[in-house]
């Protein structure tokens, strides 16, 4: 039986009716750039997240970019982040010309070690950028209570994140702006490119707005400058209509991971994910670890048999070729350049099946011996 990593068919033949209605009411209109859809859209996640405002975007990436132009970031200020994420969560800083300072993970839940942050903040550091990863929240109360004592700017990449939890809190509303992608494999995913910045009551919601649109809040009278990037009416119709589904989805995947916890209880070499104390984590991904010898051997092993397993990420970003000219090395950040020579994220997805999952469990426990 072959496993997929992500089964967004299995998703869709559960809603079609309501998603076809969704995407032709939109056709019939005529109506494809921001106006009605857009605006209900953005006020369902207002609701949702209970924050003042929420802005669609083109994609997470810009969510990112216009969160950093919202704190007026400039060309060599610093940004704190995390070197375990996708790529956008470093280079939405260096495109403004900033500087990302790399901090080592917490091995235990991949996020920013945050006993590592005080002594990296300088008098040029403007922000810190925490990755909300594989759905599970980064330490919030320990990075705001750093963030209030330095005066620093918080921007949360809550991408991989959609209704997470710290304390009861939702992340992406605790710092100053959260971001979110409707990329399709996410937890709330589009049919195509999107993404959103979640706006908290102290972010300049004008001043976003505006980013979005070219730096004017009228057509044709542009006050900065800024940029083209707008959640489509097509992806924000059928978002509305998934966004009814989301806890229950989110719900679905912790239950999964948890089988997975239960079927890898004995397994002495495989590391199973833990939750932060005060974390709902929503189980974007369910990445465990392996000896670092086993690991790829072990992919290959499942792509063979038809198991859809993936690296997120292979490269930490401190060593990507793009950001060679910071002059990070090898060994600088020991800690998640361990862990990306031992992780493997399997399938998950709320559709996948116990059978699914056992199966995925015994191809791995068979292998490991
Ligand atoms: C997906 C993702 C992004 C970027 O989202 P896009 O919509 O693909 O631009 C940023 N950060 C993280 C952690 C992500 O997983």
């Amino acid at each position: 039986m072959s496993v997929p990593q992500l089964d967004l068919k299995a998703q869709y033949q559960t809603i079609k009716s309501e998603i076809d209605a969704a995407i032709a009411d939109v056709v019939a209109s005529q109506h494809f750039i921001l106006g009605e859809k857009v605006k209900n859209f953005e006020r369902e996640m207002a609701e949702y997240y209970q924050i003042p405002q929420t802005l669609g975007v083109a994609s997470g990436s810009d969510a990112l970019l216009i969160s950093l132009r919202g704190i007026d970031l400039q060309p060599g200020d610093e940004v704190i982040t995390c070197p375990l994420t996708f790529i956008a969560s470093g280079s939405m800083i260096t495109l403004l010309g900033a500087v990302p300072v790399f901090i080592d993970i917490d091995p235990a839940t991949y996020t920013i070690d945050v006993n590592q942050i005080e002594k990296r903040i300088t008098s040029r550091t403007k922000a810190i950028l925490p990755i909300h990863l594989y759905g599970q929240p980064a330490n919030m109360t320990a990075i705001m209570k750093i963030a209030q004592k330095h005066h620093l700017f918080v921007i949360e990449d809550a991408c991989q994140a959609v209704g997470a939890k710290h304390f009861g809190r939702n992340v992406g509303t605790i710092g100053n702006t959260g971001t979110l992608s409707f990329f399709p494999s996410k937890n709330l995913g589009g049919y195509g490119d999107g993404g959103m910045v979640l706006i908290n009551h102290e972010a300049d919601y004008e001043k976003l707005r505006k980013l979005r649109t070219h730096g004017g809040a009228h057509k044709y009278y542009n006050e900065m400058l800024g940029y083209n990037s707008r959640l489509d009416a097509i992806q924000a119709a059928i978002l509305s209509v998934k966004l009814k589904y989301l806890d229950q989805w989110n719900a679905a995947r912790r239950k999964r991971a948890y089988f997975y916890n239960e079927l890898f209880k004995d397994v002495e070499q495989i590391i199973t994910p833990v939750e932060a104390k005060g974390n709902e984590c929503v189980y974007h991904q369910y990445t465990i670890r392996v000896p670092r010898e086993k690991r790829e051997p072990l992919f290959t092993h499942l792509k063979d048999k038809q198991i859809g397993v993936q690296i997120y990420f292979p490269v930490p970003l401190h060593l990507q070729q793009c950001f060679a000219y910071l002059g990070y090395k090898t060994g600088d950040l020991p800690e998640v350049e361990k862990a990306v020579s031992e992780i493997i994220s399997l399938p998950i997805y709320p559709e996948i099946t116990d059978s699914q999952q056992e199966e995925v469990a015994e191809t791995i426990i068979n292998f490991l011996g």
